[in-house]
């Protein structure tokens, strides 16, 4: 097992709580990535001491607002570990989130409150021996998604579990558990109580595993896909599995989240039909909160869809206007997702990009508003149309110096 120093500084929590005589452990998600060779992204360690008591032994902590019974302590390097106190079950009022808890001081009972087997494993740090109540071991090696105890009660706890299911699934390419996938089925249509920052937060753990095509199988065969995303309702079934083959190039294109996130939601507004003549950018926002910038990124990109996938269509003065704007790397993934890497349009973009820097236009011969008051023109509507024009000619290579620019504006006005 490699140690990282963010597993050396969980240690030193661990010992801290310790050698204060309480039980310590190592819980959950980096047990699980620990044993499946992973480095866990983060630690979070599991404990009887009180959060009270918790925050006695750690002076250095970053406030957290409404997580139960997790204290976030900090270490002197900006090291940050979520220590949270054995707890019985969440009580689950509606199904949203917990409303209160009830602190244990028994491992075992804090266990099975924890969603998934694969998630309700401990470890010991200083033996680094496994505690396993669940069977999760059994499971991880399996490679199964089961949730603890009875899957049905455990979704009506928390909707948003079948989410984690089918991302816990795609990251790992595990299968859901007979039962637990029946439970899901039978409960998807309630997924439409939970919040809808929850859901788009796992969406987005989906579309960023390494797996994003098995993502969507699994939210379409359980019937969560239409709670999660209304908008795709009435999409038919060769679209969505469409839709599936473009999620499956994501990972091959190595984006960074947000670029990402941008061609996954553009992808999937793609598979309606009708998407554009929509008000996207603000559903989006009000719809799924997502940031006015990133609403903004998405329909940036669908704007230019058409020229996009027909550019022989389209032209060269549209498609290299593409091709200089800033969101030409990221329209291009999505290009590249929908049609595939060695399709025939993304060829022909790769090409026209090489001829645009081989012969790059005179981007300084493009006019502005101020030009074009100088020259007398009143502003107004046809000021932009103008310059578009303008801008058009500069780019396929007729207009090559302000002068000029100028000069045939005169000469149409
Ligand atoms: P990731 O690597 O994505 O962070 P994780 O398993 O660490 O995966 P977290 O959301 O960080 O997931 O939660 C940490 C642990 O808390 C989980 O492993 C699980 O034991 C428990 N947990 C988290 N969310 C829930 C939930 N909604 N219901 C029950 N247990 C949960
Ligand atoms: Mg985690």
């Amino acid at each position: 097992m490699r140690h990282t120093k963010l597993m050396e500084g969980a240690r030193e929590v661990a010992k801290r709580l310790s050698d204060a005589g309480h039980q310590a452990y190592f819980a959950g998600g980096c047990v699980r990535d620990l044993l499946l060779g992973f480095e866990p992204k983060d630690f979070d360690i599991a404990t009887d001491a009180r959060p009270e008591d918790v925050r006695r032994l750690f002076r250095r902590r970053v406030e957290v607002g409404a997580a139960f019974g997790v204290v976030r302590v900090l270490l002197e390097d900006g090291r940050e570990y979520e220590v949270a106190t054995f707890r019985t079950e969440d009580g689950y009022e509606d199904g949203r989130r917990p409303d209160h808890v009830e602190y244990s001081t028994s491992a075992d009972e804090d266990v099975q409150r924890r969603d998934f087997t694969i998630n309700a494993l401990l470890m010991d740090p200083k033996t680094e021996g496994i505690i396993d109540k669940v069977q999760g071991r059994k499971d991880l090696e399996a490679g199964l998604v089961r949730a603890v105890g009875d899957a049905h009660r455990r979704f009506r706890e928390d909707r948003l579990r079948m989410l984690r299911a089918v991302r816990f699934s795609a990251r790992f390419g595990f299968v859901i558990e007979d039962d637990t996938w029946a439970a899901m089925k039978a409960h998807a249509s309630e997924l439409r109580v939970v919040s809808r920052e929850r859901v788009v937060a796992e969406l987005h753990g989906i579309w960023r595993s390494s797996r994003p095509g098995r993502g969507l199988m699994l939210l379409r065969e359980s019937g969560l896909l239409g709670p999660a995303l209304p908008f795709l309702a009435g999409v038919p079934e060769e679209d969505l599995l469409a839709l599936e083959t473009r999620l499956a190039r994501l990972p091959e294109l190595l984006f960074e989240p947000d670029p990402l996130f941008v061609v996954a939601w553009a992808l999937h507004l793609d598979a309606v039909q009708a998407a554009p003549a929509e008000p996207w950018a603000q559903r989006l926002v009000q719809d799924f909160k997502l940031s006015r910038s990133l609403a903004r990124a998405i329909t940036d990109v669908l704007a230019w869809r058409s020229v996009l996938c027909a550019p022989e269509q389209s032209r060269i003065g549209r498609c290299r206007q593409l091709l200089i704007a800033p969101e030409w790397a990221t329209a291009f993934g999505f290009l590249r997702a929908r049609e595939g890497g060695a399709s025939a349009s993304a060829e022909w973009w790769r090409t026209a990009e090489r001829e645009l820097r081989e012969h790059p236009p005179a981007l300084d011969a493009r006019l502005g508003g101020d030009d074009l008051r100088a020259l007398g023109l009143a502003p107004g509507p046809a000021f932009k149309e103008i310059l578009e024009e303008v801008e058009l000619e500069v780019l396929e290579g007729r207009l090559e110096t302000k002068e000029e620019s100028l000069a045939w504006v005169r000469a149409k006005a």
